[in-house]
């Protein structure tokens, strides 16, 4: 039976050519679960910057009035000026 020690042969042989590229195997599986989540990290990693610059740009602004910080869509904002509220604009301004 010389076809099969061939065969074990050739099994052998491609056994030791995996083993002995470990890299290239790695590659060529992307069912492994340590590479699943290496290229899943790398994706977070490339999401976190992106979401970390959010569609509305949250500004803060002092109060002309009582100096107190806030996001600018809360205050009230007139002639240039920006209060945390109606209130201290109408202060400030009479
Ligand atoms: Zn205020």
């Amino acid at each position: 039976m010389a076809l099969f020690a061939i065969l074990v042969l050739a099994f052998g042989a491609w056994l030791m050519y995996r083993l002995l590229r470990p890299r290239d195997d790695d590659e060529a599986q992307p069912t492994d679960p340590r590479h699943r989540t290496r290229q899943r990290t790398r994706q977070r990693r490339k999401e976190r910057p992106s979401r970390s610059k959010p569609g509305k740009t949250r500004e803060m602004l002092e109060c002309r009035h009582c100096g107190v910080h806030a996001e600018a869509s809360t205050g009230v904002r007139t002639g240039g000026r920006w209060y945390c509220c109606r209130e201290h604009a109408e202060a400030d301004a009479g």
